[in-house]
């Protein structure tokens, strides 16, 4: 008999924080992926972890991704969802390859690059749309409500484009996107609209936050696909589950090093440890934003604010929201603004997790060095990943088998690919034709009142 999972809030144990009245109740998958965040704001948490066999996850070597994207996500849904629903979800949502390349040994690059936003962000919203399409309920209309500051509003546009009871509405600071960006936003089209607002990414947000508070927009079934959904968490559990099958040995040990910002992917790979894939070490590298890297070192956590521009700046993060889960996995609370409440314990941490930051300095010349010694390509993002992996083998002797991510294609970083290797990378099949495309953003000034008006009068609410 499967177990029925239930999702619980990392703010649980919280007392005396002003404001906050801790949630001490459990949702079912469902409501935790429709609500996003749990009503005290804390992030939910599955309240039971299920395992994998060996042979299970070892069935599936050669074979397809979407067999293991069965295997793992059906773990989690299959009290809530027929099996059946879930495979044509999986088998709509991941059409794209994952290619796994040697570097050398066995050392390897897995690059999650190759969905239609060329960014691994495409393999939770893909999963996460329709999920939530799933289960919206009969005949209601779902209104998804985004800030974005760039690449996670096309990975969630994208992924929504086109899904049956769902419309989209991306806010974007309009003087703060680059001309590539604006063109993948805007040209969506469908159900995705886009929203440039007068003002900065925090004005989006703050916009964002009002509407989901106003008790008089609460008829217009607001939702929102922020990174702190467990919704988009569960989808990024697969591709750890993937790689082990494809390249290790029945039960040996493997490494990963993942590119982390908000912390998303990798705890991926922490719950595809604990679900049983015998990971030796977790590597999550930083760029110049260290809180992490320096609390593992110290044992003391403090944010970094304002968080520190990089050229990896999809992880731009000073306090990553997903910290909040790593905590509350081992015994401690964070909340979001980053105080400590409870510490967890570093030690057992540190067994598991191996993080440092790497710098733009030494990004860049990862990215020379990997493409002159293994005629490799790395952009920003998997340069920093790259350079973790290179520094922990350093620090503690060889590892037979690791694998780095690549979170986004170096094609999405034409100028520094230029300057660095002196070449142009090829733009993927998914945004060939970008450059063509028409389409054109609502214009809002940075009010309040505006916006509020605006979805009184255009949102649906009914299928
Ligand atoms: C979002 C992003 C990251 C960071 O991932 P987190 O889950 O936030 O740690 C890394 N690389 C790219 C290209 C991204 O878009």
């Amino acid at each position: 008999m499967a177990i029925k999972i239930r999702y619980y809030s990392t703010n649980r144990n919280l007392t005396g924080v002003e404001g906050v009245v801790p949630f001490k109740g459990y949702v079912s998958f469902r409501d935790a992926l429709l609500a996003g965040q749990a009503p005290d704001e804390g992030l939910f948490m599955p309240d039971t972890i299920p395992t994998l066999s060996m042979d299970d996850v070892m069935a599936f070597k050669g074979g397809d991704y979407r067999e293991t994207a069965m295997l793992v996500a059906g773990a989690f849904l299959r009290d809530e969802m027929p099996s059946d629903e879930l495979k044509k979800i999986i088998e709509d949502s991941y059409n794209f390859s994952i290619p796994i390349e040697r570097v050398f040994d066995r050392k390897y690059i897995m690059r999650l690059d190759q969905g239609p936003t060329a960014s691994f962000k495409d393999f939770a919203a893909r999963m996460m749309a329709r999920l939530m399409s799933y289960f919206r309920g009969r005949g209601k209309r779902l209104n998804v409500l985004v800030a974005t500051s760039g690449d996670t509003g096309s990975a969630v546009g994208e992924a929504f484009k086109g899904i049956s009871g769902i419309d989209v509405y991306i806010l974007y600071p309009g003087g703060e996107v680059s001309g590539r960006q604006k063109k993948q936003l805007d040209t969506i089209g469908g159900n995705v609209r886009t929203i440039s607002v007068e003002g900065k990414f925090d004005d989006c947000q703050n916009l964002v936050k009002q509407a989901f508070s106003d008790l008089e927009l609460d008829h217009l079934n607001l939702t929102s696909a922020n990174s702190i959904n467990f919704g988009r968490i569960l989808p990024q559990i697969v591709y750890y589950v993937y790689a082990y099958a494809q390249l290790a040995e029945k039960g040996e040990e493997i490494v990963f090093s993942v590119p982390s910002g908000n912390f998303g992917n990798a705890l991926g790979c922490e719950y595809a440890r604990r679900m049983g894939v015998p990971v030796k070490k977790l590597i999550m590298p930083t760029n110049e934003n260290d809180e992490f890297p320096k609390y593992l070192e110290t044992g003391c956590y403090e944010k970094v604010s304002p968080s520190r521009a990089c050229l990896s700046n999809a992880m731009n993060v000073g306090h990553p929201s997903n910290l909040a889960r790593f905590f509350d996995l081992y015994g401690g609370t964070v909340d979001r603004t980053g105080i400590v409440h409870t510490y967890p314990d570093p030690d057992a941490m540190r067994e598991n997790i191996f993080s440092v930051s790497v710098s733009d300095i030494v990004t860049k010349q990862t990215i020379r060095r990997v493409y002159d010694k293994y005629n490799v390509i790395l952009e920003p993002h998997g340069a920093v990943g790259w350079r973790g992996l290179e520094i922990y083998l350093e620090e503690h002797g060889d590892f037979p088998l690791c694998v780095s991510l690549e979170t986004a294609d170096p094609a999405k970083f034409p100028a520094e690919i230029r300057e660095l290797l002196g070449i142009t990378p090829m733009l993927p099949q998914g945004m060939k034709d970008i450059d063509k495309r028409t389409g054109k953003p609502l214009e809002l000034p940075g009010d309040y009142a505006i916006l509020k008006e605006y979805l009184q009068d255009n949102l649906k609410i009914r299928d």
